[in-house]
C-alpha cells in the first residue's frame, strides 16, 4: 500500500486534475498497485473560503459575490472533467454542499461571529469539494473508487485551525475503516473532526500531514507527496534562481527546512512517518518521471554538507535584558511560560552566555502582545530595575542553513558569516541548535533576497560538495 497526496498546486484547474487522474491510472491503477490518495482543495480555494468567511463576518454583502465565484469555479472544473450527460449527477452532488456553505456563511453574516470553529467548518468545504468532484470524475471513467471524508477517521482536540491529532483513536479508526473498505479511497486532506464530532483542521498546509497519518497507521511502504516542483530544493526556487533538487534528505533535515519556511512540506508530516520509518518521496506532478526527493532516516549517499537554506520572511524579535537575570534560575522558563499562556509560538531563542539578555523570534505582529505578556510576568523585577525595558523589533526575517553533515564539518559557520559580511548584510541575532543541524540568522527583511542568494552561492556551490 502507498499513500499519495496531491496538493492544491497539482489541482489548480480541470486540465491539471485530468493530468493527475492520468498519473494515477498509468502508474498505479493499471499496475494494480494498492493506493489511497489524499487531495487538497483546488488551488487558492482555502484562501478564498477564509476571505468569504471574513467578509461575511464584517457584514460585507460582497461575500456573496466571492462565494458565487467559488461555486462557479467548482462547477466549471467538474463540468469540464465530465461528459454532458453526467452534469445532472454533478449538480446533485454539489448543490447540497453549496447550500450548506451558503447557510453557514449567511449565519456568520447575520450574527457577526466567526469563531475558529466556524472558520474550520467553512474551510473544510475546500477539500470536501475537490475530493467529491475528483472521486465522481474517476468513477465516471470506470475507476472503482470511494470518497472518504478524513473527518471520519482522523480525531483531534478542539484547537480549531491547528488541531492536535489523537493518534490512538485515529490509528485504530483508520485501520478499522480501511479493513472494511477495500476500494481505492479518495481522501480529503487537512480535515479532521474533534472527539466530539466537530469539524477541525490540521493547520495550513496540513494535507501533507493527512497523508503521513494515513501512511503510518496503514504501515504503507511509501508516502508520496506530489507537488509543483522537483522535490525539496536547496532553497525556495521563487527566491533563489540557482536552487537545485536534492536526491534525498533525512527526516530531521526536512523538519528543520520546513520549520524554517520551506513550504514544500508541512513540518509535522515527518513525525508519523519517522516513527514507522516509512520513506516519504516528494514528486513533481508536472515532471512525473523525475525521481524527486526522498526523505529517509539515514542518508548513505550524503554528499552535501549543507542541504538547504530556508527562510521565514517576516518575524518580530523580542529582547529582554537586565543585570538581574544573571545567574537567576527560572527566568527563561517564566519568559517562555508567559508567551505560551497567550499561545505565542516561539520560532527561535538565543541567550548570550553572560545571561544578560535573551532574544526571542516570534511571528510578526505579535510583538506588542508579547511585550505586554512579559511585562506582566516580570512586573516586580522591572520595578526593582533587575530587568530593563522589553524591546520589540519588527520587519525582520530568519534564514536557516540546514544540514546534518554540518555537525562533523568545521568552518561552515565561518563561511556563512564571511559571505554575509562581504555582502554587507547585518546579522541581528544568531542561533545554532545544539544538534548543529541548523544555523539560524535574524536579519533585516530588506536584506532577505540578497542574503539568500549570497549564502546559496557561498555554501551550495559544487566546490562545497565534499563526500563524507
Ligand atoms: P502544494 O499545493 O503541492 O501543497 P505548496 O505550495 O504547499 O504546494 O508547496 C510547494 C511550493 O513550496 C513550491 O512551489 C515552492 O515555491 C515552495 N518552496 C519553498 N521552499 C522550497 C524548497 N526548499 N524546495 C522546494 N520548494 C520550496
Ligand atoms: N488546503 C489547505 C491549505 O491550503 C491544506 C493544504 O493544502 O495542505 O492550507
Ligand atoms: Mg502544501
Amino acid at each position: 500500500m502507498k499513500v499519495l497526496k496531491f496538493g492544491g498546486s497539482s489541482v489548480g484547474s480541470a486540465e491539471r486534475v485530468d493530468q493527475v487522474i492520468n498519473i494515477l491510472i498509468e502508474r498505479y491503477i493499471n499496475k494494480k498497485q494498492r493506493i489511497a490518495v489524499v487531495f487538497s482543495a483546488f488551488q487558492g480555494v482555502t484562501d478564498k473560503l477564509i476571505e468569504v468567511g471574513k467578509l461575511a463576518f464584517k457584514r460585507r454583502v460582497d461575500y456573496k459575490t466571492e462565494l458565487e465565484k467559488l461555486i462557479d469555479l467548482h462547477y466549471d472544473a467538474a463540468f469540464k472533467l465530465n461528459p454532458v450527460n453526467k452534469h445532472g449527477q454533478i449538480a446533485d452532488l454539489l448543490e447540497p454542499l453549496f447550500d450548506e456553505l451558503k447557510e453557514v456563511t449567511h449565519g456568520v453574516y447575520l450574527v457577526k461571529e466567526l469563531s475558529p470553529r466556524t472558520l474550520d467548518y467553512i474551510v473544510s468545504f475546500g477539500e470536501v469539494l475537490s475530493c467529491s468532484i475528483i472521486s465522481l470524475t474517476m468513477q465516471n471513467r470506470g475507476i472503482d473508487c470511494e470518497f472518504l471524508n478524513a473527518g471520519r477517521v482522523i480525531k483531534t482536540d478542539d484547537n480549531f485551525g491547528n488541531a492536535s491529532v489523537d493518534f490512538k483513536l485515529t490509528n485504530a479508526s483508520i485501520v478499522k475503516y480501511f479493513g472494511k473498505h477495500k476500494k481505492l479511497q479518495i481522501v480529503t486532506g487537512f480535515v479532521a473532526t474533534t472527539i466530539h464530532g466537530e469539524i477541525a483542521t490540521l493547520g495550513r498546509g496540513g494535507s501533507d500531514f493527512t497523508a503521513s497519518i494515513l501512511g503510518a497507521a496503514l504501515n504503507a511502504e511509501l508516502i508520496e507527496i506530489w507537488t509543483d516542483v522537483d522535490g525539496i530544493l536547496t532553497a525556495d526556487p521563487r527566491k533563489v534562481k540557482n536552487a537545485f533538487s536534492l536526491p534525498s534528505v533525512t527526516y530531521e533535515e526536512a523538519m528543520e527546512l520546513s520549520h524554517f519556511g520551506a513550504k514544500v512540506i508541512y513540518p509535522p508530516t515527518m513525525l508519523p512517518a519517522l516513527q514507522k520509518k516509512i520513506k516519504i518521496v516528494i514528486k513533481n506532478t508536472f515532471n512525473p518521471d523525475f525521481a524527486g526527493t526522498y526523505i529517509l532516516e539515514k542518508e548513505k549517499s550524503a554528499k552535501l554538507i549543507v542541504k538547504g537554506i530556508s527562510s521565514i520572511d517576516e518575524i518580530s524579535l523580542i529582547r529582554v535584558q537586565g543585570g538581574g537575570m544573571v545567574g537567576v534560575t527560572g527566568i527563561a522558563a517564566r519568559l517562555l511560560g508567559a508567551l505560551a499562556k497567550h499561545n505565542i509560538n516561539i520560532i527561535l531563542i538565543t541567550q548570550a552566555s553572560s545571561e544578560h539578555s535573551i532574544c526571542l523570534a516570534i511571528p510578526p505582529k505579535l510583538g506588542e502582545i508579547s511585550k505586554k505578556a512579559i511585562e506582566d510576568e516580570f512586573k516586580l523585577e522591572m520595578f526593582e530595575g533587575k530587568i530593563g525595558e522589553v524591546k520589540v523589533e519588527e520587519n525582520l526575517s530568519i534564514i536557516a542553513v540546514v544540514g546534518e553533515n554540518m555537525r562533523h564539518t568545521p568552518g561552515i559557520s565561518g563561511k556563512v558569516f564571511q559571505s554575509l559580511g562581504k555582502g554587507k548584510i547585518n546579522i541581528i541575532a544568531i542561533a545554532q541548535g545544539s544538534s548543529e543541524l541548523n544555523i539560524s540568522l535574524v536579519i533585516n527583511k530588506n536584506d532577505l533576497a540578497k542574503a539568500l542568494n549570497t549564502l546559496h552561492k557561498a555554501v551550495m556551490t559544487k566546490q562545497n560538495h565534499s563526500s563524507s
